[in-house]
């Protein structure tokens, strides 16, 4: 046994120091960025925040919002191969700023996915994410090795908190590592295994752990407010994912209740016992539910919380002088909060 006596930051640890600047307005600030990637040879521009894989948040109601800013939805995956080829026929979903996810399962049909598109002359998603809770397993960095092979998509992997795993799978083929394992809202993998890593210092480790490889990280979990997506990017992250944030919503997933005339809308984790019941019909005895089921206040339209952390992050540039989301670490110092 060991301990590692380093202390760690979650969000609510810090806050960002402000700077003297020469930006004159948050109408400056530029929040799009492009990309290329260590292995695929294709390049995407647009601003960085995406919507988790979670039947609640990576619908295809969102992703047709989410287009109107140019970021990107994680299509959840559990969606037929008719009901993606209904929204890509409709032109709801822009597939520039979409990803298919893929479980460990579902990548043995990825080919098929891809195929089946191809034969009915269908647009395909740009991105691939392979998404397992478990991300330290020989298993999955075949896999990753696996898909690489077969497509040129941009490769998103995950979930991982190390440094060493995250430069693991970029050297296995993925183009951008996903990091985050147990800061999500509705997780509870830190009560139930003891597992975790604080959000923040995941990210910073893990970022420049990814950045020596050109590689890059997306941080998954742990937002829960605009000011936390700006501490992610100013922590390194090149993509933040946000999942409760965006449930609760009139494009959300999830099942709308009334109670005491105030409107809630269902939001779950997708290994709670809600989602093993939805879509395995039953809890295998040997594991542990590791998320909850909660009801969020119904929230609306999903506009205007799109705009709120927009602006968050435009305010956020423009007291530490970025000009645009990439300069954001390069400007941000963290102050740690007494507590
Ligand atoms: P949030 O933005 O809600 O804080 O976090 C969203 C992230 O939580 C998802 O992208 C995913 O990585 C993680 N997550 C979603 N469902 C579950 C679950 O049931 N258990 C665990 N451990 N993590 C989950």
């Amino acid at each position: 046994m060991r301990v590692d006596r380093d202390f760690k930051l979650d969000f609510d640890d810090v806050l960002i120091r402000p700077k003297r600047s020469t930006l004159s307005s948050r109408r400056l600030v530029d929040l799009n960025r492009k990309f290329e990637f260590r292995h695929s040879n294709e390049t995407w521009e647009g601003i960085p925040v995406i919507a988790a894989n979670m039947d609640t948040t990576g619908t295809f109601e969102i992703a047709e919002s989410l287009k109107k800013e140019k970021m990107l939805t994680a299509i959840h995956k559990f969606y037929s191969l008719d009901q993606w080829a209904k929204a890509i026929n409709s032109n709801q979903i822009d597939l520039e700023h979409c990803a298919v996810t893929f479980g460990v399962e579902e990548a043995e049909n990825a080919e098929e996915f891809f195929d089946y598109l191809e034969k009915n002359n269908l647009n395909k998603p740009k991105f691939i994410c392979l998404d397992v809770a478990n991300g330290y397993t020989e298993l999955f960095l075949d896999l990753v090795k696996k898909i690489r092979s077969k497509f040129d998509n941009p490769l998103i992997a995950g979930n991982v908190v190390t440094g060493e795993m995250t430069e693991a799978l970029i050297l296995a083929g993925a183009d951008i590592v996903k990091i985050g394992i147990g800061p999500g809202s509705v997780c509870t993998t830190r009560t139930v295994t003891g597992v975790g890593y604080p959000q923040l210092s995941a990210i910073i480790e893990c970022a420049d752990a990814a950045h020596g490889l050109r590689g890059h990280v997306i941080s998954d979990g742990g937002c829960s407010k605009p000011g936390d997506v700006a501490k992610a990017f100013g922590a390194g992250a090149d993509f933040v994912m946000l999942g409760g944030m965006f449930a609760g919503h009139e494009e959300s997933g999830g099942e709308l209740i009334e109670k005491d005339g105030k409107k809630y809308k269902q939001f779950y984790g997708m290994s709670s016992d809600t989602a093993m019941e939805r879509y395995y019909g039953d809890i295998k005895n040997y594991r542990a539910s590791e998320g909850e089921t909660i009801a969020l206040e119904y929230k609306g339209p999903i506009d205007k919380t799109i705009q709120q952390i927009l602006g968050g992050l435009r305010s956020a540039a423009t007291y530490v002088g970025a000009k645009d989301i990439k300069n954001l670490p390069k400007c941000t110092t963290f102050i740690l909060k007494y507590k």
